[in-house]
């Protein structure tokens, strides 16, 4: 039995290290993603100041069109002017002919503006892009670097494997099926320490007898609390497993 019992704890140290370190993987991808995330919030701030600008470029257009419409007709109306006979029509149509101008002139001021406001966006928008493609180039040396460590971590997991179908086979099958079926149940730590009457696994004060028990490496008992098989820390510093 005691062999058995060191067997368990062998298996367990094999596969608590390989736990530890596939842990420290799965994080990785997460972090991959928030950090790709993280230039979404740039990405969206250029969408917008480009819809603004793409809104400001339409407003002048369509000024410029009215505008050119406008004068187009002005135009007509100054060949009428000539024609008139009538003086009350002449005054009428040089009046409408006055206001129509004006109104042309100050769309023109306006669009001018217009296209001083949608140079000034274009700068703003210039120098985000170009932020932008400096985040861009530095997330993808971050995630180059993450995706590295990810593999190496994988690697290292592979080879803390390393002795572990050596103990397994040693082992009975009956033996090999507790151990799984506690690893599954306690999310891969089934065997714990016990030190100075305490089950390591969860900390717990075990019972006197229960105590002896476990000392005398002559079953398999398991903390009535967490349900881990406990092995002596005297019988793991005697095989030199600690
Ligand atoms: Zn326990």
């Amino acid at each position: 039995m005691r062999e058995k019992l060191l067997l368990l704890w062998e298996l367990q140290k094999i596969d608590a290290a390989v736990l530890e370190i596939e842990k420290g993987a799965e994080t990785i991808p997460k972090k991959i993603r928030e950090i790709e995330d993280g230039l979404d919030v740039h990405r969206a701030e250029l969408g917008v100041l480009n819809t603004e600008a793409e809104g400001l470029r339409k407003e002048a257009r369509d000024i410029e069109a009215h505008s050119s419409e406008e004068a187009q007709k002005h135009r007509k109306w100054k060949t009428r002017l000539n024609d008139i006979k009538s003086p009350r029509e002449y005054q009428a149509l040089s009046r409408e002919l006055e206001l129509g101008e004006r109104q042309v002139r100050d769309a023109d001021e306006k669009a001018l503006t217009l296209m001083q406001e949608i140079e000034d966006k274009q700068k703003v928008i210039d120098g985000k892009s170009e932020d932008l493609k400096g985040y861009e180039a530095e997330v993808r040396a971050k995630v180059r670097e993450l995706r590295e460590a990810h593999n190496r971590l994988r690697e290292d997991a592979e080879a803390a494997k390393t002795g572990r179908d050596a103990v397994l086979e040693k082992m009975t099958p009956g033996l090999t099926k507790k151990y799984e079926r506690g690893a599954n149940y306690t999310g891969g730590i089934a065997v714990a320490k016990m030190t100075d009457g305490t089950g390591m696994g969860c900390n717990m004060r075990l019972r006197p007898q229960h105590v002896v028990e476990i000392q005398r490496n002559e079953s398999i008992e398991t903390c009535p609390n967490c349900q881990r098989i406990l092995v002596a820390e005297d019988l793991i510093k005697s095989a030199e497993l600690d």
